[in-house]
């Protein structure tokens, strides 16, 4: 087998030469960063021990990655091992009358949904694209439509095995070893390598949800407008013109949903088929949705976008408030429309910049978070407005309050300029109590940390991270970026 030598940039231990063959370059989503690791995607248990045996007789470390949806550094590893599971992707176990499933850690949000939807089962808790695994949500905890009212994913999680970086696999769960389970759920893969996963479903009847659509003249209204359907929603999310100034500074479109009850559905049995659900392959009926980001490449710009933002509000709030029927696909992945849309950013690729902020200081820092912006010439393309919940888990995002989530085109001209706002952006969102979230995150610094978790919660993190990986054999660049210096 061929070999290469390892780069200048890893430890003297690591000197001895891996296949080249399974050198490749690994790309953040964003596709504002990308790296060289040498990448295995085993499909057993014993096939990811090997690999921890090779990586750990040539001292490397091991980063693990699910389907590499993260916008940042956070599944990628440099100049070192990739632990690729998104071949690990089998169904170990399933309950249709419990709706208790055990996975893999690579199966996607789109495989389980289609596993389960015809028994009458959801996922209680969806990302904006299904592209993502199971392993890679509960490295993240992640959140959906519905953060304020069903929390994280973890929240459903019943248990995990997660192997250790000394080849032992370990059962977690709220009555067995809860510290692990709790730090290894967001734990963001430095703890152990989750093997299966076993989740709580959601019961739903129909494969529609209702959906209400609603204006919103700036930000206050749109915060309002979720405020009163805390209660009786079951997904809100907020769709936010960054261009809007003055008045309209934080105007938008919310989207309320809501499920169906038993019996509402007359067809149920034909929407609850995957092939209700499906997204359309063209647009229009002709145009094949895979060449669609070449048609927006030349609209993603300041301009472009200002004047498309500007279309959707003023249609949006001349059409009014509208009721309508829609698949659960269709409502959940709006991300899923369009393949690849992020290639329309152009090469620089997108960062994005999740900001968590107490209830109490969400309206004001949103709107410091917009004007800053404005004043700084680099306007969000895109932002989605969520509330949320706290959790008990030990790194976690969620807490009592609201998100905003802004993407931000990266160019070679904006790139440090930008890199310094999101900086001075979170310090502003710290000092309120706010929180930042890993799997979205591209500039925080080591010393952002301690302000948002708090010095205590990140040691018990990184005493637990001694106990269970002495060798720090688990690492990403998110890691190495945030934590090494520690
Ligand atoms: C278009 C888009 C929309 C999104 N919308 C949302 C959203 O609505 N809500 C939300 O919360 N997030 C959202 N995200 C972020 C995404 O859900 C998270 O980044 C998620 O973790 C990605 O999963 P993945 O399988 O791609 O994992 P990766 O990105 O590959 O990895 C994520 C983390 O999990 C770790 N990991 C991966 N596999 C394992 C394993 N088996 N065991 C232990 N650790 C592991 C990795 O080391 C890494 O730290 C969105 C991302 C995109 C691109």
């Amino acid at each position: 087998m061929a070999v290469v030598a390892l780069p200048r940039r890893t430890p003297a231990t690591s000197a001895a030469a891996l296949p080249v063959d399974h050198l490749e370059r690994v790309w953040a989503w964003g596709r504002a960063q990308s790296v060289m690791s040498w990448v295995w995607r085993p499909s057993t248990v014993d096939g990811i021990r090997d690999v921890l045996g090779l990586a750990a007789s040539r001292g490397l470390s091991v980063g693990l990655r699910g389907a590499g949806c993260s916008y940042g550094d956070a599944s990628l590893n440099a100049e070192a091992v990739c632990l690729d599971l998104s071949r690990m992707n089998r169904v170990l176990d399933w309950n249709p009358d419990s709706g208790v499933i055990r996975v893999e850690p690579g199966v996607t949000i789109r495989q389980l949904w289609h596993y389960v939807l015809e028994d009458g089962w959801w996922p209680p808790v969806v990302s904006g694209t299904m592209a993502i695994t199971l392993g890679g949500a509960a490295g993240m905890n992640v959140h959906g439509k519905n953060a304020w009212k069903l929390g994280p994913i973890g929240d459903h999680v019943r248990a995990v095995d997660v192997l250790l970086a000394s080849g032992e696999v370990v059962r977690c769960s709220r009555e067995e070893r809860p510290d692990l389970f709790h730090a290894a759920i967001g734990g963001f893969g430095m703890l152990g390598c989750f093997t299966s996963i076993e989740l709580q479903l959601e019961r739903i009847h129909s494969g529609l949800l209702e959906i209400e659509a609603i204006p919103a003249r700036s930000l206050a209204e749109a915060m309002a407008i979720f405020e009163q359907r805390l209660d009786t929603a079951d997904y809100l999310v907020g769709w936010i013109d960054c261009f809007g100034r003055g008045r309209g500074l934080g105007r938008g479109l919310v989207h309320a949903a809501y499920h169906l009850p038993p019996g509402t559905d007359l067809r149920a049995a034909q929407t609850l088929r995957p092939a209700h659900q499906e997204l359309p392959a063209t647009l229009f009926g002709v145009l094949p949705k895979s060449a669609m980001w070449m048609l927006m490449r030349p609209l993603t710009n300041d301009l472009g976008v200002r004047f498309v933002n500007t279309a959707k509000y003023h249609l949006s709030a001349r059409q009014g408030r509208i009721r309508y029927r829609q698949p659960h696909v269709a409502f959940h992945f709006l991300f899923d429309y369009i393949p690849d849309w992020k290639r329309a950013y152009g090469p620089g690729g997108l960062i994005e910049f999740q900001a968590f902020v107490p209830a109490a200081a969400a309206k004001i820092s949103y709107d410091e978070v917009l004007a800053r912006s404005h004043r700084a010439g680099i306007v969000p393309y895109l932002a989605v407005l969520k509330r949320h919940r706290p959790d008990p888990f030990w790194m976690t995002h969620g807490l009592d309050g609201w998100s905003l989530a802004c993407h931000f085109r990266v160019t070679r001209a904006n790139r440090e300029r930008l890199w310094r706002h999101c900086r001075e952006l979170a310090q502003m969102v710290t000092a309120t109590g706010g929180r930042f979230y890993f799997a979205k995150d591209s500039t925080l610094a080591p010393d952002d940390l301690g302000d948002f978790y708090g010095e205590e919660r990140v040691r018990r993190f990184l005493a637990l991270k001694r106990e269970v990986d002495p060798e720090a054999r688990w690492q990403t660049e998110l890691w190495k970026r945030l934590f090494t210096a520690r």
